[in-house]
């Protein structure tokens, strides 16, 4: 097999790490379907799903389930596959494989035995969520899905109200309402993005304070499709002084009175107008440099 990496022991055969799409059918990369092609079995979460998937790629692959509740014993039935020289592809329904999905035992044991382990990136719902949620990316924490029992949630987010990273948490549709709930009752009114059926026909970015995300979400009858929620971190909460001087400066060029300039920054920012209002006014009396 032409697959292996020039590094790897010529006796074992490769694990290859393959994401697939989030939404969008395009999304796949030519590598994701050269090497799905060409190796000797694909793992898959959903066996079905995988042949669909491949039937639209025109790839024919031998398939073994993989998920959750097999994962445990299936992994050594894989392992002597790819000890023995074969290769093969792990992928799951919707994007990267081990990332809130099955396939991290496998990848243990495999990495572990000294099996070459390559991934095949492509999407993944929270780099999606992030990279347009418009929050700080320079550094982030990927929570997952929180605890679904109240109580075990409220301790969870509290462990993380201090957290000053962006946060990224995966969450049902049918729990997002009281998911949202307990993250405003326990980080207060941060702004948050939610990002719902990202790359589908009814993506959507829902921006915002948490409290406003929820009077969104609280005019619908439901709330459908899959979301993840990306919060602004403890730190970004409040932002320095000369970001808002900064931003009053501009909202007065634009013509703005200093009432309204301060409400609009407030707002920006998620601070209290109280905060934004004393600069507008220095800077309109002239006592900050313009
Ligand atoms: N392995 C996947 C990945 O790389 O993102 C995640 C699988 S996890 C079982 C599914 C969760 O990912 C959903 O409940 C949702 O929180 C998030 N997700 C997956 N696809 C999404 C999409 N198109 N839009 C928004 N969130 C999505």
């Amino acid at each position: 097999m032409t697959l292996k990496p020039d590094f790897q022991d010529a006796r074992h055969g490769t694990l290859y790490v393959v994401a697939t799409p989030i939404g969008n059918p395009e999304d796949i990369t030519l590598r994701a379907i050269r090497v799905l092609g060409a190796v000797d079995w694909i793992a898959a979460e959903d066996t079905r799903f995988a042949r669909r998937l491949l039937c639209g790629h025109d790839v024919s692959a031998r398939l073994i389930s993989l998920y959750e509740h097999n994962e445990q014993r299936r992994t050594p039935e894989l392992m002597r596959r790819l000890v023995a020289g074969e290769s093969g592809a792990l992928i799951s329904n919707a994007g990267t494989p081990t990332i809130s999905d099955p396939g991290y035992r496998l990848v243990s044991t495999a990495a572990a035995a000294g099996i070459a382990v390559v991934p095949v990136p492509g999407p993944t719902a929270a780099a999606a969520a992030l990279s347009a949620s418009g929050m700080p990316t320079d550094a982030f924490v990927f929570v997952g899905f929180p605890p679904k029992k109240d109580k075990a949630l409220r301790r969870f987010l509290e462990r993380l109200e201090s957290e000053e990273k962006t946060l990224i948490f995966y969450e049902s549709p049918v729990r997002i309402v009281s998911f949202l709930r307990a993250a405003e009752s326990v980080f207060s009114d941060r702004f948050a993005v939610l990002a719902r059926e990202m790359t589908k026909p009814h993506e959507e970015f829902l921006r915002g304070r948490l409290s406003q995300i929820l009077r969104r979400l609280a005019e619908r009858k439901a709330v459908k499709g899959e979301c993840t929620l990306i919060v602004v971190g403890a730190a970004a909460r409040q932002p320095a002084d000369a970001d808002l001087t900064a931003a009053v400066k501009e909202a007065l060029a634009q013509g703005m009175g200093v009432s309204e300039a301060a409400k609009t920054v407030a707002a920006r920012f998620g601070v209290a107008r109280g905060r934004v209002y004393p600069m507008a006014l220095a800077i309109r009396k002239g006592s900050v440099d313009p």
